[in-house]
C-alpha cells in the first residue's frame, strides 16, 4: 500500500513515550497519540501529553476516557501510598503498587483498535527493560505475545490487509540514553511530566520511581532537570 505510513504512539506524557514519538516521527511515521485518562492520581499527565502532541505536530491526538479506579488494585488508581525514596536497585526489585492491572494490555487494545480504524501497522510503546518499575507488561516477552495476537486478532490482518508490529525502541535503552536520544530528535523536556504524586500546587514529589528515574535519567545525560520539585 502506498501513501503515508501511519503510527499509533501510546503517549503518557512522559520521558519515555515522549521520545518513543519523537523517534517514530524521525522515522517518517505520521503520528496519531493516544492518551488515558484513567483516573490516574495525576490527571496533570494529560496535559503534559497534549502539549507533546502540539510540539510534535501529530495528526491526530485521542484521548480514551476509561476509569481504572472502578477497577483499583494499583497506588496510582487507589488509595494505596505511592512509595518513596526508594533505590535504584530497590526499584529494580519485584512489582511495586503502582503497577495498574493490565495497564498496557488494555492501552495496547484500544492503540490495536484505532490502528486497524486508520489502517496503521505500526504501534509504537515507550516501554523499557532497563530503567523501569519491573512491571511484566513492558519486558520484550510481553510485546512479542501481543504483537503475534493482534495479528489474529484483527480482520484487516486476517484478510492480509494489515500487519500490525509493535515497536518498542527504547525498550534497551537506559534512562540518560533515552533522554539524550530525545535531545537530539529536539524534544524539550520541559513539556513532560513524570511524577506519580504531586503536590497541592502542581510540583513534582521528587521522590517517586517516576521522579528518582527522572532525575537519574537527567544525571546520566549530564544535563540539567527543568523539573520543579518539593524535595
Ligand atoms: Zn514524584
Amino acid at each position: 500500500m502506498v501513501g503515508v505510513k501511519k503510527a499509533v504512539v501510546l503517549s503518557s506524557g512522559g520521558i519515555d513515550s515522549t521520545t518513543a514519538m519523537a523517534m517514530a516521527r524521525a522515522e517518517g511515521y505520521e503520528i496519531y497519540s493516544l492518551s488515558f485518562n484513567y483516573g490516574q492520581r495525576h490527571a496533570v499527565e494529560l496535559a503534559a501529553a497534549e502539549r507533546v502532541a502540539k510540539a510534535l505536530g501529530v495528526k491526530e491526538h485521542l484521548i480514551i476516557d476509561l476509569d481504572l479506579r472502578k477497577i483499583g488494585g494499583s497506588a496510582l488508581t487507589d488509595t494505596i501510598a505511592v512509595p518513596k525514596g526508594r533505590s535504584a536497585e530497590e526499584i529494580k526489585q519485584g512489582i511495586p503498587v503502582t503497577y495498574v492491572p493490565a495497564r498496557n494490555t488494555i492501552f495496547l487494545s484500544y492503540a490495536l483498535a484505532w490502528a486497524e480504524q486508520l489502517m496503521a501497522g505500526a504501534i509504537f510503546i515507550g516501554v523499557t527493560a532497563i530503567d523501569f518499575s519491573g512491571y511484566p507488561d513492558c519486558r520484550p516477552e510481553y510485546i512479542r505475545a501481543f504483537e503475534q495476537m493482534a495479528n489474529l486478532a484483527l480482520k484487516a490482518a486476517v484478510e492480509g490487509r494489515l500487519r500490525i508490529r509493535i515497536h518498542t525502541p527504547l525498550i534497551t535503552m537506559t534512562k540518560g540514553e533515552i533522554i539524550r536520544k530525545g535531545l537530539e530528535l529536539g524534544v524539550d523536556y520541559r513539556l513532560t511530566h513524570s511524577c506519580y504524586d504531586l503536590s497541592a500546587d502542581g510540583k513534582a514529589c521528587g521522590q517517586c520511581d517516576a521522579c528518582l528515574l527522572r532525575k537519574k535519567g537527567f544525571h546520566e545525560a549530564g544535563l540539567a532537570d527543568p523539573t520543579v520539585y518539593v524535595s
